[in-house]
């Protein structure tokens, strides 16, 4: 036997049995954007490397070490996309869709990282992206974060923190970083290297880490809070305003800096106890620079993106949610006769039934082994063809959960029984 071939470590597939979990969350998520008037855009899984470098930022873990670099046959230096945002203001640009214009866009795919496979943590993982253009805020930030509490709503998550923080104007994150950099140069000897190495390069991440020996030196530095720039202050006084408004619970994160270069002021993210270490479910903030950045006109920009991943395992730890891909009816059909007659009764039905899902036998059997399959299905229902039945223009109806009693029913009744049965 010729040895089997395995995915690549990090990379999953998603089987038949998750599937119907994971339709239930994209339904949702569809249908909660459009509530909020977003339209969705689809991006190019590749794109040019420099696009990545210049937006995410040289030195941040995606970029030093995460990121899909391979040279495509003509040289140039390609990167599968490790997130969303640089790709849809790339296409923003492109195609006129930003300047001086109001966008509300979104987005799901695969983004890819070369980072340690774990639970909750893969090398291609799929994002839901939201992303709005053009507005300053903080209206337009509270209105994502509303988009995120309704979402959880709908998909019955409450083990869920609302965290919350201001970065500032770029400008009063660069003074605040000289005041960082001082505090840390005097603590120098408490660093990892890591650490050591970012102190000057993106001292802000340096707050970020998880090193539990540098937790307490963390705790005393100097807070970004204390530093922040009037109109920011502002911005962040009136967006907790109205999320006080709307009833969001928040808790206020100094230490929430994001692994990205491009925000300012507002970043956020949802939090969860319930998934161990890979809690954070749904990331997001204000980039106001990251347009012109890439080569577009000033423009105001919020956006976050969610793990998917990470929402489907939230939704399977959910005791009395029922997601099925089972059929509605299985065809069962025994006799020569009947086995044409029933495919062709199917397809009279599916007209008749757009949002039936029926699954016809295939390759015959007899009644009892048709009916195990029919079982096995996970239908609600048999719809049983003999040739007898169809000679006297019948067909059994047999519910298969439950204890419903089979019933014989006219042809031409058929479709008005199947949606009473099943409320169609
Ligand atoms: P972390 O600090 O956990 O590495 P991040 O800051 O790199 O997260 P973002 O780039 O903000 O994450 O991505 C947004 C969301 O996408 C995350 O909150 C998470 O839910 C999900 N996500 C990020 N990386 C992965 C991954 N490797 N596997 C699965 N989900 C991921
Ligand atoms: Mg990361």
């Amino acid at each position: 036997m010729a040895k089997s071939i395995q995915a690549i470590r990090g990379m999953h597939d998603i089987l038949p049995d998750q599937t119907p979990l994971w339709q239930h969350l994209e339904r949702s998520v569809a249908s909660v954007l459009r509530g909020y008037g977003y339209e969705e855009i689809r991006m190019p899984l590749v794109e040019k490397t420099d696009l990545f470098k210049r937006s995410i930022g040289e030195v941040t873990d995606i970029v030093e070490k995460e990121m899909y670099t391979f040279e495509d046959r003509n040289g140039d230096s390609l990167t599968l996309r490790p997130e969303g945002t640089a790709s849809c203001v790339r296409a923003g640009i492109e195609h006129g869709l930003l300047y001086n214009q109001i966008r509300r866009l979104w987005y799901t795919g695969p983004m890819f990282r070369h980072e340690r496979p774990q639970k909750g943590r893969y090398r291609q993982f799929q994002q839901i992206g939201v992303e709005a253009f053009g507005m300053n805020g903080p209206d337009i930030d509270a209105e994502l974060i509303f988009i995120t509490a309704r979402l959880w709503k709908v998909l019955g998550l409450d083990d869920v923190e609302l965290q919350i923080n201001s970065l500032g104007t770029n400008e009063a994150r660069n003074a605040y970083r000289t005041v960082l950099i001082d505090y840390l140069t005097t603590h120098e000897a408490l660093l990892d290297e890591e650490s050591k190495r970012r102190l000057h390069s993106n001292p802000l991440r340096i707050l970020d880490s998880k090193n539990p020996e540098m937790q307490a030196m963390i705790e005393e530095a100097p807070k970004l809070q204390e530093h922040l720039d009037e109109e920011s202050r502002e911005h962040f006084e009136q967006l907790l305003a109205l999320l006080d408004a709307a009833g969001i619970p928040y808790r206020i994160n100094t230490r929430l800096v994001r692994g990205l270069d491009y925000y300012s002021k507002t970043v956020f993210e949802w939090v969860t106890q319930s998934l161990g270490a890979q809690g954070t479910i749904c990331a997001g903030g204000r980039y106001d620079g990251l347009v012109e950045q890439l080569g577009g006109k000033p423009t105001q920009a919020a956006g976050f993106a969610m793990g998917v991943e990470r929402l489907v395992a939230m939704l399977e730890e959910q005791q009395n949610l029922e997601v099925s891909g089972a059929p509605d009816g299985y065809m069962i059909m025994v006799g020569e006769q009947s086995q044409r007659a029933g495919l062709v009764m199917a397809e009279t039905l599916r007209d008749e039934l757009p949002n039936l899902s029926l699954l016809c036998n295939s390759g015959g059997g007899s009644f009892k082994s048709q009916f195990k399959r029919a079982d096995k299905s996970g239908a609600q229902f048999a719809l049983i063809l003999g040739d007898d039945e169809l000679a006297r223009g019948e067909i059994g109806v047999k519910p298969l959960r439950g204890n419903g009693e089979q019933q014989t029913v006219a042809h031409n009744d058929l479709a008005q029984h199947i949606s009473n049965l099943i409320n169609l």
